[in-house]
């Protein structure tokens, strides 16, 4: 492959930045001047380029959209105190990226087209990196299969996307989780720890009945005997039970978070006990009687962390106490959050200062 700091950038003729309200930000609603396009064709992986956002033009037939082969990818871009923008855990999300593509069948792209794909995306679109506390460039890189042809199989071709936005602090309020025990995400053996589609599409109709009951998500529970907690479903969930840091442990059920191993690794540098093992609802509503259960939170990229104040289990809706600031959930979220913008030192190695 020719060099990739090469990619050639092919501009827009007129920046859409100025149309955006950096101080009413909303998940998803922008989108970025450029994106990042290769395809993969003839069993190779063509150069890469970055254009104008666009549409794109593709078949009916293209598989993807009839056999589910998808991939993506949710990180983060920050701009520091300094003016300097960041990639957060580039490396750590490429391979993640690898594994649920290979779960799926689909072809990887390259490591170096992947970092030298982000970091020169981010830098054409720097612009687009928000300044405001807690905002920042949200970076999505997708990989679907984009052979036209409607037999069943596995496709021979694909597409590589990276497309940006500007995103807000997500839930900074409380939120109402319900322990699912009729519905499940993901069973042994399934593509559970894979950022596939197809796992938030089968999702969509039980949390929307969590919705309706008044719950703004649900908290999965094992496919086996729905005794267990896994997770949420975009968020992973961690408990502090008898003043440890607990949260269920990786399976091909739960997804591998990166703000998961971020704030594991930051709460046992604060001194805190962490503990990755079975947390079983009948666990959990133990704690609640005994009063042993202390916070309870999601954590995913887009909110970091999600502060649980009501804990549905069958009737039962369980609440947790307010978190001031010396709770754990937002003593690792500030640790995070200085980490990020270079306030305080990058010990883990975690940043890719551009
Ligand atoms: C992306 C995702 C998470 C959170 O992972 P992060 O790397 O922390 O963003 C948790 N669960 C599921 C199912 C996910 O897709």
């Amino acid at each position: 492959m020719e060099l990739l700091t090469d990619i050639p950038v092919k501009r827009v003729y007129r920046s859409r930045v100025m149309e955006v309200d950096f101080n009413n930000l909303e998940f998803g609603k922008y989108v970025s001047d450029h994106m990042l396009v290769c395809d993969f064709k003839a069993g190779e992986w063509q150069l890469p380029v970055i254009v104008p956002y666009a549409n794109l033009s593709m078949s009916p037939a293209s598989l993807a959209l009839h056999y589910g082969q998808t991939v993506f990818e949710g990180m983060k871009a920050f701009r520091m105190h300094d003016g300097h923008i960041n990639i957060f855990r580039l490396e750590k999300h490429y391979e993640r990226f690898a594994r649920s593509l290979e779960r799926m069948c689909m072809a990887v792209p390259p490591q170096e087209m992947f970092t030298e794909g982000l970091l020169k995306l981010v830098s054409t679109d720097k612009s687009w990196v928000p300044q405001q506390a807690g905002c920042s460039l949200y970076l999505r890189p997708f990989v679907f299969a984009s052979e036209a042809r409607f037999g069943v199989k596995i496709s021979d071709e694909y597409r590589f996307i990276i497309i940006t936005g500007p995103v807000p602090e997500l839930y900074a309020k409380p939120i109402r989780v319900k322990v699912e025990t009729n519905y499940v995400r993901a069973a042994k053996g399934g593509t559970g720890f894979a950022k596939c589609g197809g796992n938030y599409g089968g999702a969509y109709y039980p949390t929307q009945l969590a919705r309706k009951q008044g719950y703004d998500q649900v908290l999965w529970t094992d496919a086996k005997e729905n005794k267990f907690i896994e997770e949420s479903g975009m968020m992973n969930v961690m408990f502090v039970l008898n003043n440890k840091l607990v949260t269920p442990p990786l399976s091909d059920s739960i997804l591998d978070g990166i703000t998961r191993d971020s704030l594991l690794t930051l709460a046992a540098g604060l001194g805190y006990e962490t503990e990755e093992r079975p947390v079983s609802i009948a666990e959990l509503e133990n704690a609640f009687r005994n009063n042993t259960i202390r916070e309870a939170f999601g954590a995913g990229t887009a909110a970091v962390v999600a502060p649980i104040d009501t804990i549905c289990i069958g009737d039962t809706d369980y609440m947790l106490p307010a978190y001031g600031p010396q709770s754990l959930l937002n003593r690792v979220k500030d640790g995070l959050q200085k980490i990020r913008l270079g306030l305080s030192e990058d010990i883990y190695g975690w940043n890719r200062v551009i």
